[in-house]
């Protein structure tokens, strides 16, 4: 008889959704069905049934064609290339457990290889910036039940972390927020009209690569000093609208996407934007939080960090 294993973690965005309903086979072998996730996190485990899948380890002939190989000659064949090697970069890390990358990096650190991370081409650049400022964050449990003002910014959770919006920043009624947008003020900027911006109240179009300027006229504006007429193509009295406005809520967040991690001034439009979130705690309660990708990738730059004190490119 199939049967349903329940409270499963999907392994795809980084929101992390923790209520998916698996159907599995009698012999547990095969993925029957799954519930509750998006169209991107059922397909991550409906490709299990897909043929093709690399289920044993394989080795590469002279002939450039493959044979199944079992795990003790695979370790083995590993073991000795480590060894051989002169220098080894171990990179990805973000697909497999905190756990198995605690004991990669020792392995590492043996070796004499360098460890880097999928950070390196998204959030990477966010971690230095929290390294070198701080950063004033929170869970998404207290944005669901605390949020009244919520900002995506260079970020399009519509597509990227499709249920982000359901289950914390937008639709969900919290401990202390009304369902949807009745308890919540949503802005959305970035230098597209996306398919979050459709559903935010109001939508900020920055000129492409003027973020940090953007995020500098914020923090004039909290100031109450005087701003040019436009920057990054918004007009100042949308600017000081907007401000005045995040600082009437009651606890507001900041997500950001690489639409600001990786356009012009990378780790500097972070830690502006840290620093804005900082003002807006002179006159509220502020928040900020990355929207990380591809599963435990922050478990990576969490293990990397506790190990050896830095969150990636780590020699
Ligand atoms: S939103 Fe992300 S974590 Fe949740 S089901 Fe979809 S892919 Fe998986």
């Amino acid at each position: 008889m199939p049967k349903d294993v329940t409270d499963v973690i999907c392994p795809f965005c980084g929101t992390l959704c923790d209520d998916l309903i698996i159907t599995v086979s009698d012999d547990n072998k095969t993925i029957l069905g799954v519930k509750n996730a998006c169209a991107i996190g059922a397909e991550k485990f409906n490709h299990q049934r897909q043929p093709g899948r690399v289920k044993r380890p394989r080795m590469r002939q002279a002939d450039g064609s493959y044979k199944e190989i079992t795990y003790d000659e695979a370790i083995d064949w590993t073991a000795k290339m480590l060894v051989k090697s002169r220098k080894t970069l171990m990179y990805g890390w973000a697909s497999t457990s905190c756990q198995a990358m605690s004991i990669g990096h020792e392995i590492a650190e043996k070796v004499g290889a360098i460890v880097d991370n999928c950070a390196t081409v998204c959030h990477g650049s966010s971690l230095i910036a929290i390294e070198d400022v701080g950063v004033p964050s929170c869970t998404l449990g207290e944005v669901k039940n605390r949020a009244d003002r919520v900002i995506f910014w260079g970020c399009n959770p519509a597509h990227a972390h499709p249920r982000h919006m359901s289950r914390y920043s937008i639709f969900p009624r919290g401990f202390f927020t009304a369902k949807g947008h009745k308890g919540r003020k949503i802005y959305c900027v970035d230098c597209r009209y996306t398919d979050t911006a459709k559903v935010a109240d109001g939508f900020i179009q920055v000129q492409q690569g003027f973020d940090y300027e953007l995020l500098d006229a914020f923090r004039t504006a909290a100031r109450g000093e005087a701003l040019p007429d436009t920057v990054g193509g918004v007009p100042k009295e949308k600017i000081i609208e907007v401000v005045e406005d995040l600082k009437s809520g009651r606890f507001g967040i900041i997500f950001f996407g690489m639409g600001l991690t990786h356009t012009m001034g990378r780790n500097h439009n972070i830690d502006i934007a840290i620093n804005f979130t900082r003002d807006m705690n002179d006159y509220t309660k502020f928040a900020i939080m990355a929207m990380r990708g591809h599963w435990n990738v922050t478990g990576s730059g969490q293990v990397l960090g506790w190990q050896y004190g830095f969150p990636y490119a780590v020699d």
